[in-house]
């Protein structure tokens, strides 16, 4: 049998995820000599045994992985046997790691699970169990390398037994910087709303207590605080609703487990999976009929936010609570999560009835990541906790590039090398703790991925705040239009590099002729697009006013269509008319746009659905709730021909629509017709498209696309017109997702 001598290089997520450990164990599995070893360039790894057993070794790496590493590349050389006669794990030196990525938080894995019910465990019920494969990073981490002294447990020093786990190779805590126990590690603490210690010999019990009697929790997590109160009892929620200022937005629920979720939602396979992974996101999932859960969780909406508990410490209150928890980002509406204790002293002052407070600080806030699986695949409606900073890797090298993302539901992102890197979610930067963060955020990326960016990326609307950042930076800046970037971003998660039809439906996006955009269909790549189509622009009277009250754009959108001769429409019953038309008329504040969004709301209003919103796109949210069939008659519309490009007129759609209600349509037919007619005239200009350019490939982008019905039957259709369909699964569809977009194309330009 020969022996042979290989090395191995290994590129992606592997360092801080148990990576070393792992080929530790499998090198002395298969009978392999050698080393491991943590290099600028990733790990490098060299081997030394029979043929065979190597072959098996590297299959063994892609197969077995620890579940947390991302594998992009393994190249391996054979080279000359050295004659080794064991397998260690060399020491790096500590300048090489700085380029290895730095892993996101993690989801308590099976085994510390099984550890932390275990009686006869020394780390039995303790609330900061982790291991190489579970617990902090990212939130934790204020400096590279990524090493204790550089977290914020840097505060405890390792107990004896501790430190041992740590030091044995072999062991699931070697090098697991945040390794802790009751004895060496951080501690929980109960205050009550005064701030002073509750005097009780078992916190858990009383919290549990507390929570079941309907008091509100502020709750320390591993991103944030969050506020937690008993989701069946009305009387609380409502409570907290008050409090908190967040009349109707849909809150979270964290239940005990699977088991438990499904006595609220309808979960699949598929579902189950994401619940339960090392992400463990808040999964949108279908309400079932008549549960047992407060009515003012989720107001009018058929779907459940659920997530699983994550850090030890929700394992254990969760574990025997017989009652699921409302868990709300603790913040005022719109501000950013609470992270330091003083901090949620302050502020949550007057929400909270309670505080369970640790003393392992949050270096970085991190929000709970949302998702919902469509079409097959899970998809992000906000990329933060459990997922952040894992890279997006790209078919692109050159310029380190910061791009600084949009206005709301902002994430900036760092491309440097093949690697874009968004931060997790920083929320709408108009609030000025938001805004903070932000730039907080931006230090923070730079510092950990050692990154300096030789040109920063921002939105072409001028007054966005991170627009106005850029602009006070020294180096060289880059506008690029909202929607190509939003076109750029699914493509650049594709691998595509070829010019692209893209189908961008969205709420505002600030155009190349300073009108507002928001239904366009482009083709571009990287470089460049054209505008091949759009919606038809209306007025939107009172500008963000018309985006809170949609029965004021549904006036927009019937003036234009009838002038003088608008129909009465039940709608329109109590209110007053006559200013808005007059705004409409005189062009006071009226923005035109061809947003996609706003037909929703001027459809959805002017049918009788929602008037005036308390959350982002509540109007056509419940106007896609109350869709029940694709196969309805499509609305007539016009595709007209304005030179190169076309427009879609929608006066006739808003005739069409009228007719509807005065025959006493239901509200549910005129959503089933509605979204039929926008599915037809996507394929529709897709078809024109590509006889036009011969190009197949399709990306869907934009915050509309989170309208699950218009997705799956608009990728449907197309994939039945034979076009190759590529979607968002990586970063949201929403404006969340912008800054990769943003960052390719920038890099694409300095180039
Ligand atoms: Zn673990
Ligand atoms: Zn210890
Ligand atoms: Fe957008």
């Amino acid at each position: 049998m020969k022996i042979i001598r290989k090395k191995l290089s290994v590129q992606g997520v592997v360092q801080g995820v148990g990576f070393r450990p792992f080929i530790y164990n499998l090198a002395k599995d298969h009978n392999l000599t050698g080393f491991v070893l943590n290099t600028s360039v990733g790990v490098v790894i060299e081997v030394e045994g029979i043929a065979n057993s190597i072959n098996d070794f590297i299959k063994d790496i892609s197969e077995k992985k620890p579940p947390l590493a991302v594998i992009t590349k393994i190249a391996h050389d054979q080279m000359e046997n050295k004659g080794s006669k064991e397998f260690v794990i060399t020491k790096s030196d500590e300048s090489a790691e700085i380029s290895t990525l730095i892993s996101s938080d993690i989801a308590l894995c099976e085994d510390c699970r099984n550890e932390l019910f275990d009686p006869n465990d020394r780390r039995y019920l303790y609330p900061f169990i982790n291991c190489t494969n579970c617990g902090p990073r990212y939130t934790i981490i204020d400096n590279i390398p990524y090493d204790r002294p550089f977290t914020s447990m840097k505060e405890f020093e390792m107990c004896p037994e501790c430190q041992a786990e740590y030091d044995d190779p072999s062991n699931r805590r070697f090098h697991a910087q945040p390794n802790a126990c009751p004895v060496c590690g951080p501690q929980i603490h109960l205050y009550d709303s005064n701030k002073n210690i509750v005097d009780t010999n078992n916190i858990i019990d009383t919290t549990q207590k507390l929570l079941k009697d309907g008091n509100i929790l502020a709750i320390k997590g591993l991103g944030g605080f969050h506020l937690a109160v008993d989701a069946t009892n009305e009387k609380a929620v409502k409570r907290l609703r008050k409090l908190k200022g967040r009349d109707e937005k849909p809150f979270a629920l964290m239940v005990g487990n699977i088991q438990n979720a499904e006595q609220y939602c309808t979960i699949t396979n598929d579902e189950k999976i994401i619940l339960t992974s090392a992400i463990a996101p808040i999964l949108l999932l279908k309400k079932l009929d008549d549960i047992n859960i407060a009515k003012s969780v989720a107001p009018g909406n058929d779907y459940l936010g659920i997530m699983l508990p994550y850090t030890p410490l929700h394992h254990i209150i969760l574990e025997g609570l017989d009652i699921p928890l409302v868990m709300t980002s603790a913040n005022l509406s719109e501000e950013p999560i609470c992270i330091d204790n003083t901090e949620a002293f302050e502020r949550l002052n007057g929400i909270a009835d309670h505080y369970l407070v640790h003393n392992r600080d949050i270096y970085l806030r991190s929000d709970d990541s949302v998702g919902i699986f469509l079409s097959g695949k899970f998809r992000y409606i906000r990329r933060s906790r459990g997922i952040a900073p894992r890279p997006v890797f790209v078919k692109s090298k050159g310029p380190t590039v910061l791009a600084v993302g949009g206005e709301l539901k902002n994430t900036v992102c760092l491309l440097k090398d093949d690697k874009a890197i968004l931060s997790q979610h920083i929320g709408d930067l108009e609030n000025l703790e938001a805004y903070n963060f932000f730039k907080m955020t931006i230090d923070h990326l730079q510092t950990i991925f050692d990154a300096k960016p030789d040109i920063i990326i921002h939105d072409m609307h001028p007054q966005y705040f991170s627009t106005q950042w850029a602009s006070e930076q020294s180096i060289e800046t880059i506008p690029v239009q909202h929607h190509h970037a939003h076109l750029a971003a699914c493509m650049a998660e594709n691998n595509l590099t070829e010019p692209t039809i893209g189908i961008i439906m969205d709420g505002t996006g600030y155009g190349t002729d300073a009108t507002i955009w928001g239904g366009e269909i482009l083709i571009g790549d990287y470089n460049n697009f054209d505008r091949f189509a759009h919606l038809e622009r209306m007025q939107l009277p009172g500008g963000d006013a018309a985006i809170k009250s949609p029965w004021r754009t549904a006036i927009s959108y019937l003036h234009k269509t009838f002038q003088k001769d608008i129909p009465e429409l039940p709608f329109m019953e109590n209110k007053d008319i006559g200013p808005i038309i007059e705004m409409l008329i005189k062009d006071i504040n009226s923005p035109l746009t061809s947003s996609c969004g706003r037909l929703f709301d001027a459809i959805a209003a002017m049918s009788g659905g929602r008037q005036t919103i308390h959350y982002e796109a509540q109007a056509a949210i419940e106007f896609m709730q109350v869709f029940n069939n694709i196969v309805a008659r499509p609305f007539s519309y016009v595709i007209d021909q304005l030179g190169d490009n076309r427009e879609v007129l929608l006066q006739p759609i808003i005739r069409s629509v009228v007719r509807s209600i005065q025959n006493g349509e239901s509200l549910s037919k005129i959503s089933n017709r509605f979204h039929a007619t926008l599915v037809n005239i996507f394929i529709e200009l897709a078809q024109d498209a590509r006889k036009e350019t011969g190009i197949k490939n399709i990306a869907l982008s934009g915050g509309v696309f989170q309208n699950m019905v218009l997705f799956e039957h608009t990728v449907l259709g197309l994939e039945k017109a034979n076009f190759k369909v590529y979607t968002h699964s990586q970063v949201p569809t929403n404006d969340g997702g912008i800054s990769l977009g943003q960052a390719m194309i920038g890099r694409n330009r300095f180039n």
